[in-house]
């Protein structure tokens, strides 16, 4: 008989869970070289989960120095592309293995429900390394058009060593949209998860090693933000790929400029807009969309659309229907897989928000929502909120990061883009419209790195790249774009 997977199981698996706590450096489990640790606990409940190596100059110093030897000693970067990638598929089988175990260690430690970590959190980190893996022995050179006394090729190589730093709401996802790419590329990387979120990656370091990835290819360095300085300061890191905040995207830009001008690619915040016109052609749907787009993973998701744009025409009629669809989204027990949203993060991330709301009541029309939710003790449960404002309010123009709606009401279809595009974020967008013509002005005139139309969030495939204009960072994590990040293009030219 299959085994029922209620809460009871998951709660039951919790208890027996082993947690790696230790750092991952030159192909070993490492503790920090002064014995330092720091606590991390479970949103879920607060309860300690692990006291975790805390990574500091040695161990950062220690771990690029494995990754520079490894890069030297060309066992990865040299590697027959069909190698590496039979090592990257090895390694994704591995995770595929043990996902239920991953699954239940990213809900122990970030709070989002166990249906969620097993439906999308994990699957989605193992395809996008098997997509990587799948990808590398099929990128090919250029030979440009010269002259014909001249034989001339570009290629592809690896920058070096690559650190990759990454937050805390999709901890094993964002760290695979880095380290795959990176990895199939041919460099090293130097993993520095979120302090509040570290177990998966420490997991699948020891998966790793399993697959055959040589020592010192794959390192992962816990610690916090003074973690990630040293490591945006250090003088033989080639490449840093940071996905997190605004304020420390600047921070890391400046490091980098003042030590060896290393590259930096950011993807960073944003505050999307999804507009909804009069002529939507299925109202009902629309509103779903619109309250799964902030509500989801407590809206703790950089592309959440917590900007609500809406044809006045159609307001009273579309909020309705937006209410109703937010009730889904209460807060439940992260460990029982009826739940559909879990615990914010902690308790920094709680108040923060709270403090959003307090001020929406100030400064706009509470529709829905607004107060804490008692579900289990010593966690962070939050109600899913929703106000009616305008474009000039701070809930309207910050990005709050929880389940925190602001909606908007527009006449045209040029003041809902104008209103759209009057953020410094521009990381998605989405248009519901029958119109396409519409279509096509929106499309084209969103200052977005992504637009969806009649649908939010679909086809986050790896074949469409993802990333952001304006203060929404640089450069594209997926598809084929991504290698460009982690790779140098050389011109050898031949005189023939
Ligand atoms: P954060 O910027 O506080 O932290 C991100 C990472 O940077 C963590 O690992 C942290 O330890 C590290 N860090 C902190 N200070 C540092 C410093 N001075 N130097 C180097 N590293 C440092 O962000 P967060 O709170 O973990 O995540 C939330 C933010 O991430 C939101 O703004 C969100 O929009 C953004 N985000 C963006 C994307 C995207 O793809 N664009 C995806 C997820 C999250």
């Amino acid at each position: 008989m299959p085994q029922l997977k209620d809460a009871a199981y998951w709660r039951a698996q919790s208890t027996d869970l082993l947690v790696e706590a230790r750092a991952f450096i030159a192909g070993a489990y490492v503790g920090a070289s002064d014995g330092e640790t720091f606590a991390v606990h479970s949103p879920i409940d607060g309860r300690e989960l692990a006291q975790v190596a805390l990574c500091r100059g040695p161990e950062v110093d220690r771990a690029v120095a494995a990754a520079r030897g490894a890069f030297q000693g060309g066992g990865w970067a040299e590697l027959m592309p069909r190698q590496r990638k039979a090592a990257l598929l090895r390694w994704a089988a591995l995770m595929r293995a043990h996902a239920e175990e991953l699954a239940l260690l990213e809900t122990l430690d970030t709070g989002k429900p166990i249906g969620d970590t097993t439906a999308v959190d994990i699957p989605s980190a193992i395809y996008c390394l098997e997509w990587f893996a799948e990808l590398v022995d099929k990128v090919a050179g250029e030979v440009p058009a010269c002259d014909p006394q001249f034989l001339g090729t570009v290629t592809r190589e690896p920058v070096g060593v690559v650190a990759a730093i990454v937050p805390w709401n999709y901890p094993l996802l964002m760290a695979a949209w880095k380290f795959a790419p990176a990895l199939a590329a041919g460099n090293s990387v130097i993993l520095k998860p979120s302090e509040k979120s570290p177990l998966s990656a420490l997991r699948i370091a020891g998966l790793a090693r399993e697959a055959g990835i040589p020592e010192g290819v794959f390192n992962v360095v816990p610690g916090d933000g003074e973690t990630g300085r040293l490591l945006s300061l250090h003088p033989h890191i080639d490449c840093l790929a940071f996905t997190g905040s605004g304020a420390v995207g600047r921070q890391i830009s400046r490091n980098a400029a003042d030590s060896n001008l290393k590259r930096v690619w950011l993807e960073l915040g944003g505050k999307s807009a999804n507009i909804v016109m009069a002529d939507c052609p299925d109202l009902r749907r629309a509103a779903q969309a619109a309250a799964a787009a902030v509500f989801s993973n407590m809206g703790q998701v950089c592309s959440a659309g917590s900007r609500l744009l809406v044809q006045r025409s159609i307001a009273e009629a579309f909020i309705a229907e937006l209410l109703e669809a937010a009730r889904a989204y209460l807060p439940g027990d992260p460990l029982d897989p009826a739940s559909v949203t879990g615990s914010l993060i902690d308790d920094a991330q709680y108040q923060r928000v709270r403090h959003y709301i307090e001020l929406g009541k100030r400064e706009a029309r509470l529709l829905l929502g607004g107060e804490g939710c008692a579900v289990v003790p010593g966690g962070h449960y939050l109600q899913p909120t929703i106000f009616a404002t305008d474009a000039s309010s701070r809930i309207a123009r910050e990005e709050v990061f929880g389940p925190v709606l602001s909606v908007i009401e527009f006449d045209e279809l040029d003041d809902a883009i104008a209103l759209a595009n009057a953020s410094e974020y521009g990381l998605a967008a989405a248009f519901w419209s029958a119109d396409l013509g519409a279509i096509r002005r929106a499309s084209r005139g969103l200052r977005a790195g992504t637009v969806w139309v009649n649908c939010y969030d679909e086809l986050l495939d790896m074949n469409f790249p993802f990333g952001g204009f304006k203060e929404s960072g640089n450069g594209r994590d997926n598809s084929v774009h991504a290698l460009d990040k982690y790779s140098e293009l050389k011109s050898t030219i031949i005189r023939c």
